[in-house]
């Protein structure tokens, strides 16, 4: 016993190295406890990729990816962020369309954007990058039936050029007002090409278009102004209430308050969409929710079938605990690293 506490009294750091290590492997197998395909992508990109006492190494496709834009995008038509060249379509496009009576996929194979259709017209949640504007928003838009000279409020999710790089093509072009937390205007101020400073979203804040009431939330962690959105959706008419959550990536190079932000956002999310009744998750990457495949059942479902993207009040919690015990784990080996 002695030489135990000589041992632990002359390793401290490696004792604290190995408590934080443990406690962030707890919280990681909490999150993947829980995985399916409603959160798999989530749970990827928002967990620590490798867990141990040197682990600053960001996960596949961690924060610095989510925020940049591919090799080769940028301005394109519609605007982006800085100057590049539009990447070939066949390596990005992707179809989308109806989803409920009142909700619209516009996606590409990586990011989604949300047309939300109201009596008054259109509530669009975020753009996807620049290039995507005239093939996945505008056509998209026209493809399902819509007018995108309806799109009368953007809510951007968060200022990184795959959710916001087509907002000042459809600022300009359509007058649609823009919506995004104070903090990230901050952000799209930096950008190349920015849009032109808007309505800064409220914590709680209800924009109502029409028949049609949407809440926002403004839940920093991704980034200090990321907005979640909660959005009443009907299915033939049945009422569903759709929760996204509006930035996700973390990596090691999230900072301790973003991270502890991020994990009481969780948790707030969770109370709100329980007390909503949310039962349906919409994502801003298709991979969080395998939303392509997704999209493809909703196509071909039979009128007796379930609802594809109607997945229970349960699978919402447990989808924002995913997000929530992954910044827990990258917290906790945070705060063992020397
Ligand atoms: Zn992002």
């Amino acid at each position: 016993m002695r030489t135990n506490y000589v041992i632990l009294s002359l390793l401290p750091l490696a004792s604290v190295l190995a408590q934080s290590v443990d406690t962030g492997t707890a919280h990681k197998a909490a999150a993947t406890a829980l995985l399916n395909s409603n959160n798999t992508g989530a749970a990827r990109l928002a967990c620590p990729a490798t867990i141990g006492p040197v682990s600053t190494a960001n996960p596949p496709g961690g924060a610095g990816r989510a925020g940049g834009a591919p090799a080769g995008a940028g301005a394109a038509k519609g605007g982006g962020r800085g100057p590049g060249a539009v990447p070939a379509k066949e390596s990005w496009y992707a179809e989308g369309g109806q989803v409920f009576d009142n909700l619209y996929l516009l996606t590409t194979q990586v990011n989604s954007a949300w047309a939300v259709k109201t009596s008054e017209g259109i509530i669009l949640i975020d753009t996807l990058f620049g290039y995507a504007a005239q093939d996945a928003i505008v056509d998209g838009l026209k493809n399902a039936g819509l007018n995108p000279a309806d799109i009368k409020y953007i809510i951007v999710s968060h200022a990184h050029g795959d959710h916001d790089g087509a907002v000042k093509f459809l600022q300009d072009t359509y007058k649609a007002r823009v919506i995004m937390g104070p903090k990230d205007w901050e952000l799209a101020a930096r950008e190349a090409d920015p849009p032109r400073h808007d309505i800064e979203a409220t914590d709680g804040q209800k924009l109502t278009l029409g028949d049609t009431t949407v809440t926002i939330y403004i839940t920093p962690g991704h980034t200090a102004g990321t907005l979640s959105v909660l959005v009443p959706v009907k299915d033939h008419g049945q009422p569903h209430m759709a929760m996204e959550w509006g930035g996700t990536a973390l990596s090691g190079s999230t900072s301790k308050d973003m991270l502890e932000s991020y994990i009481s956002n969780a948790k707030r999310l969770k109370d709100i969409s329980d007390g909503l009744g949310a039962d349906v998750i919409i994502v801003n990457h298709t991979e969080y929710n395998d939303a392509l495949n997704r999209f493809a059942r909703t196509k071909t479902r039979k009128t007796d079938e379930p609802h594809p993207w109607v997945v229970g009040k349960d699978e919402v919690q447990k989808y924002l605990t995913v997000a929530e015990e992954c910044a827990k784990s990258w917290l906790a080996i945070g705060n063992g690293r020397p």
